[in-house]
């Protein structure tokens, strides 16, 4: 966990449309209070939009010395779990922010938000409605012609205060009853048409148990428990906008002192490639199109960590996006753009083959090993070196070798020198073919023993630098290979987004990896140089390393090749 780490708020960069908010409220010099919270429902896992929010909360938390709490919006025990509980938890921690001693659950304030529906009813602005779903909706009217009042809305208080208590009591039928704001059928908003406070629902909560069987609407839950928590800046994303009158209304109905937390609204994070709908990736996981929440190929917080995702990388991601106020698309390579960013300085380099071809250095002693010095990150010192071992018989990448070649190849030839990283120089001198497939199955090379290290004596140069492993020494490994989920940019456009899932998201295929990587660890990332970022899976075991490719390199052919 890292909660030291504060969002990097680059001097230069101009403030983002809330915290200019937060700042036309200085009094002379002093900042007004900010207090925020993350709300999730924990219906589900969170995912890349949900980090979004959480930085942005804890964010602007943390940048004006303010406090940011976890509330669970746990209204609705249908959807909810602790599993997801639990999970959004950890994800938070993850990410690297801290709520404190402020973990909070509206369910915790159902006794206050029942009495603050009590005190509707008495000022004759709620009433029980015996109308079902169905009558209440072809009631509402259009937003151009008014809703048509229910038959009890002029219910008298004492009858209202009766019944309301009952359905709390559980006398009635789920569904046969609620309680509904008394507001305005004539509105433009159809939100303030006299909307559903409260619901009859015969379900276990979570934490309640069954001690409730009418549970408060989100729209009539969240501002109040905003409320009591004090919180001043109410940040939502844009669909809410219309449901701020309302949320307005019910704090000033119920007479709740000054201040009143305000709401305001960003624009939630779209991804390119992605859906980003809990309800969708729930279809995803119990119809198994992916191995779980946490599959590599999730936008989900858990599944971009075990992809190899760091805190920091989203951290960043987040604060480059920064906060807008009109819905827009971030191209997904933004995310990945900001994860290789962060490895490149954290990650070690190893070698490893991936699509491999023999390379058998004829010069060279049999059963000898020559241990090479290798440097563990080139961005950073301190992650110091380590030996690699060189013996007769290597594995190269097969892209690495070309029998007739163009003229800017700069890699193997027949006939042509290629210097061996960290190791050699070494010739191309003949290949073996299988006879009937004509397929490539040695490559006989000469090393120059006088190169160690990559420098040849007589000042000679080669263009082309490759990676390698020892093929007696290799450890071979399960690495998994990922592409988009989704075909197209926006999957969410069709008429059902699973069609546009893309087979070959995942690809299985054998490595063969520097044997450095049997001691390490489920969870740790390492640059495979050339090739890209991959990550220890925790399928590992003693006998069968996993990695998953995280993500590939910018320039992946083009970048080591010297001059
Ligand atoms: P639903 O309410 O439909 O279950 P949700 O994605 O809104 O789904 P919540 O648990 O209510 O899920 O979200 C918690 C917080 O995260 C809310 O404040 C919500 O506005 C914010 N949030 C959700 N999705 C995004 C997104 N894509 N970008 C930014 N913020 C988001
Ligand atoms: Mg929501």
């Amino acid at each position: 966990m890292n909660t030291e780490s504060k969002l990097p708020l680059e001097e230069s960069r101009s403030l983002n449309f809330i915290e200019e908010i937060v700042e036309s409220a200085k009094v002379g010099d002093s900042l007004p209070r900010v207090h925020t919270r993350f709300p999730p429902e924990p219906n589900g896992y969170l995912h890349i939009g949900h980090a979004k929010s959480i930085c942005l909360n804890f964010g602007l938390a943390k940048n004006y010395n303010g406090k940011c709490n976890l509330r669970f919006d746990d209204t609705n025990p249908v959807a909810e779990d602790v599993e997801y509980v639990d999970s959004i938890m950890e994800d938070v921690r993850w990410l690297g922010f801290d709520w404190e001693d402020r973990l909070f659950y509206a369910s915790d304030y159902f006794q206050q938000i029942y009495d603050w529906a009590v005190v509707l009813i008495k000022k004759e602005k709620a009433y029980v409605c015996d109308l079902s779903a169905e009558e209440v909706s072809s009631m509402r009217g259009t937003p151009t012609i008014p809703g048509t009042p229910s038959p009890y809305r002029n219910r008298s208080v004492e009858e209202n205060l009766d019944l309301f208590e009952r359905m709390k009591n559980g006398e009635f039928a789920y569904g046969s009853k609620t309680l509904r704001a008394k507001i305005d059928l004539a509105s433009p908003n159809m939100h303030m048409r006299d909307t559903v406070l409260y619901r009859i629902l015969r379900a276990h909560h979570h934490r309640t148990g069954n001690k409730w069987c009418i549970y408060p609407m989100y729209d009539f839950a969240h501002g109040q428990s905003d409320y009591i928590e004090g919180i001043t800046h109410s940040i939502c994303t844009l669909e809410f906008e219309v449901h701020r009158p309302l949320y307005e209304w019910f704090l000033e109905s119920i007479g709740l002192p000054l201040p009143r937390p305000r709401q305001i609204e960003f624009a939630r994070l779209n991804l390119t490639y992605t859906v980003m709908s809990k309800r969708k990736l729930l279809e995803l996981v119990k119809s198994n199109y992916v191995n779980g929440w946490d599959d590599p190929r999730m936008p989900t917080i858990c599944g971009l960590r075990r992809r190899g995702y760091t805190p920091e990388s989203l951290r960043n991601f987040a604060e480059r996006i920064g906060v807008a106020k009109r819905e827009n698309v971030i191209d997904v390579s933004l995310l990945e753009f900001c994860v290789r960013e962060d490895l490149n300085k954290k990650a070690n380099r190893i070698l490893g083959v991936l699509n491999p071809v023999k390379v058998v250095i004829t010069n060279f002693p049999d059963n000898h090993v020559e241990e090479l010095d290798a440097i563990n990150n080139p961005e950073d010192a301190s992650a110091g070196g380590r030996k690699i071992p060189f013996t007769k018989e290597l594995y190269i990448e097969q892209e690495d070798f070309m029998e007739n070649p163009p003229k800017d190849y700069f890699r193997l030839r027949p006939g042509g020198e290629v210097r061996l990283r960290y190791a050699f120089y070494i010739k191309c001198e003949n290949v073996v073919k299988n006879p009937e497939t004509g397929e490539i199955i040695e490559i006989h090379c000469t090393y120059d023993k006088e190169s160690r290290g990559g420098k040849t004596t007589d000042g000679r140069k080669v263009k082309g630098t490759i990676h390698w492993v020892s093929a007696q020494n290799a450890v071979e490994c399960e690495v998994r290979l990922y592409d988009r989920l989704f075909k197209s940019e926006n999957p969410e456009d069709g008429q059902d987004f699973k069609a546009d899932l893309n087979p070959d998201s995942l690809k299985v295929i054998k490595g063969y990896l520097e044997p450095f990587v049997k001691n390490a660890k489920a969870g740790e990332s390492y640059q495979l140089e050339r090739l890209g970022y991959f990550n220890i899976d925790k399928d590992t075991t003693e006998n069968n390393i996993v990695l998953n490719r995280t993500v590939g390199l910018k320039d992946a052919w083009s970048k080591i090749v010297k001059k």
